[in-house]
């Protein structure tokens, strides 16, 4: 109604068009609120190598508007996958970050498992070298006769490279320092064209084949020659959101700037202050130096994880790491985050 009113006379118009405008935007914020795309991320297990009881190994799934991607497949993952009611269907890409156990000893049983599922779809598996070669052996053996294709990928360790990317998101490695050939990864959502505001585009009458050139920054001109300015008939698309994902490793300068304002980053902090000098013989990270890295970086948020079996309870690593930066949550199975 009131935008109504505003636009049955120019002079009205303009002299109002700030609070017309202020309305509009308003509207198509809450909308865009509501419908903004899925990006989450599933914690499977975030316990280190020893198992306890508390805790499944290390595996992550990335809801990505409804694709997923699995970052690491320790032990048990394919049963995390199903309690967390996540479908088989729709994963298509696992992205390993180095030949630790905890990181990848669920493999088998998850490949396995969509070969009995009758999986067609390929699944591509991106990881440091050497995967296809230990694995390749044992998937002939244990299925003689796949159903679907497994596509190994490897991927260099000593600096980023982008092993991943659609229409929508790309995905880079993060070379860490651990006692092997480690990468994390950092899934970037593209930019997005600006969203039209269809009253305003309805109001001068723009035809449909315009709307394109108008999403990605034109301005329009009407048949009376009128300029149009793009900032009138748009507004601006989200802004991208990234997440990171960093273990095994030693803090690193490096992964400070190259997860720097990430919206959400996920830092391995396996030991306690007082387990330091553990923490820099086995190339870990403490959950106060994890919090400096966020720190520095500026993150967002910080997630925890890849907990050492040794602490029957974990709040003494978020209360070390919130001490150094306080946005930071702990990790824990079937709890979803969103990004
Ligand atoms: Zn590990
Ligand atoms: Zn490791």
């Amino acid at each position: 109604m009131v935008l109504n009113r505003f636009i049955c006379g120019v002079p009205v118009f303009v002299r109002m068009q700030a609070s017309c405008f202020l309305y509009v935007s308003e509207k198509n914020a809450i909308f865009a609120r509501c419908v903004m795309e899925k990006f989450e991320v599933h914690i499977l297990g975030c316990g280190s190598a020893l198992p306890t009881t508390r805790h499944f190994p290390a595996s992550q799934v990335l809801n990505v508007r409804e694709k997923l991607f699995m970052i690491d497949c320790g032990e048990g993952a394919q049963l995390q996958f199903r309690k967390s009611k996540l479908k088989f269907s729709r994963l298509n890409h696992v992205f390993i970050s180095h030949l630790h156990g905890d990181h990848c000893f669920g493999l088998f049983g998850l490949i396995s498992t969509l070969n009995l599922l009758g999986r067609t779809a390929e699944l591509h598996i991106s990881s440091p070298q050497g995967l296809e070669e230990l694995m390749g052996p044992m998937l002939d053996f244990f299925n003689k006769q796949m159903s679907y294709r497994v596509v190994f990928h490897e991927f260099g360790t000593r600096k980023p490279e982008l092993i991943y990317k659609d229409r929508s998101l790309t995905v880079t490695t993060i070379p860490l320092c651990h006692r092997m050939p480690a990468c994390g990864f950092l899934f970037a959502e593209k930019p997005r064209p600006n969203h039209i505001i269809r009253e305003m585009v309805d109001f001068y009458g723009v035809p449909v084949h315009e709307l394109n050139r108008i999403k990605n920054g034109a301005d329009y001109r009407t048949a009376e020659g009128e300029l149009i300015p793009n900032a009138r008939l748009t507004r601006p698309a989200e802004l991208p959101r990234r997440y990171a994902y960093c273990s095994d490793t030693v803090p690193l300068d490096s992964v400070v700037e190259q997860v720097r304002g990430v919206d959400l980053l996920f830092h391995e902090a396996t030991f306690a202050d007082e387990d330091a000098a553990r923490a820099r013989e086995t190339f870990h990270t403490t959950a106060s130096q994890a919090a400096s890295v966020a720190c520095r970086a500026e993150v967002k948020r910080l997630l925890i994880g890849h907990f050492s079996a040794r602490y029957e309870d974990e709040s003494v690593l978020l209360d070390e790491a919130r001490s150094v930066f306080p946005s930071t949550q702990l990790a824990r199975e079937t709890l979803s985050f969103p990004v």
